[in-house]
Parts: structure tokens; sequence; C-alpha cells
């Protein structure tokens, strides 16, 4: 294995959670055309997937945000995954013309098995998860039971995202 290869793969299968969201375009296909692009990342397979979801625009204008949570099992290490979402954002023609702007698709890496990252391009658990109903609800129906490192069981956080609204699509 070279040098590239061990730094880029984990050595062992991670189950990792995958917070997906777009509100430009035919935002439902969009999100479930991602979803499949997961599948297809090297030496990563799609586990599961929530429904989708139909949010109002939190901190950011625009049209409603459709989102949905997958589960994926993988071999890349934290920081692969998270170039691969990148590549799968930019795939889909993502531009950035500022903070929260519209976007054809957003892909977070929620949580990476038990891992608790922090460094300049990455942190995980997802710093902002246990605050949003668009991921707290998909990923509560993947897995009711899901505990979130860090911060414990999901299920507890879902009453103080009670006020946001969300429904399925
Ligand atoms: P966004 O514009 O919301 O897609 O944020 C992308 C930026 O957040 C990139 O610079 C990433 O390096 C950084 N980032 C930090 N942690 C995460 C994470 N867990 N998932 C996705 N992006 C992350």
């Amino acid at each position: 294995m070279t040098a590239m290869a061990s730094a880029t793969l984990s050595a062992e299968l991670i189950t990792a959670y995958i917070g997906i969201g777009a509100n430009l375009g035919d935002a439902s296909a969009q999100v479930q055309r991602a979803i499949l692009q997961l599948g297809k990342l090297p030496d990563t397979s799609l586990d599961t997937q929530s429904s989708l979801f139909c949010t109002a625009p939190l901190d950011a204008g625009g049209d409603d945000y459709i989102n949905a949570v997958a589960r994926v099992k993988t071999r890349l290490s934290a920081h692969a995954l998270l170039q691969g979402l990148q590549q799968i954002e930019q795939d889909f023609g993502r531009q950035r013309p500022y903070p929260n702007a519209p976007r054809t698709l957003d892909l977070d890496l929620l949580l990476y098995g038990q891992s608790i990252i922090a460094d300049e391009v990455l942190t995980v658990p997802h710093p902002r998860m246990t605050q949003r109903a668009f991921v707290l609800i998909p990923l509560l129906q993947i897995d009711p039971f899901i505990v979130i490192p860090k911060h414990g069981p999901a299920h507890q956080f879902a009453p103080l995202v009670a006020d946001q609204a969300i429904r399925k699509v």
C-alpha cells in the first residue's frame, strides 16, 4: 500500500452519517441522486437513507429545503470522505457566492463512527447537528437510539427543535 493510500483509508469499516440538503432546481431529485452518488464513492457503500423532508430555510433566504440523512459504510478516512462529499457537491454545480447562499447541494459529514474530530477542515460530530430539525429528525428515523459522541442520545435534542417546521415529502 502506498503512503497516500494508507493516509486515506481507515483500518476498519466505519459507519458514517451524511446530511444532505438542497433548495435550488429540482431539489428532491438532486437529493436522491446525491444519495446514490454516496454509494459510488471509493471503498464506500450506501447502507440506508431516511425519507426526504421539506424544511424552511434556517439562517438563510430562498426556497424551502429538501433534506435527508444517509448512512454509509466506508473505509475512507474522515478527511478522504469529506473530500469525496465536496467532489460530489462540485459535480452538482454548487457555487458559494456568499455564506448560506441557496445551494444545489450541501453535504455534511455528521458522524464518523465514534470519532471526535476538530481540526482546521473538519469538525465531527457536525457542530450544529443537535440544533437542527432537518438533521435530527431524519437521523432519528434511521436510528431512534443513536448516540452522538460528546452529546449523548440524539432523541433528547428533538424537543429543543420542535419549533422548526419540517414535514415528510
Ligand atoms: P458548507 O459551506 O456548509 O458546506 O461548509 C463547508 C466547510 O465546512 C468546508 O470548509 C469544510 O471543510 C467545513 N467543515 C467542517 N466540518 C465539516 C463537516 N463535519 N462536514 C462538512 N463540512 C465541514
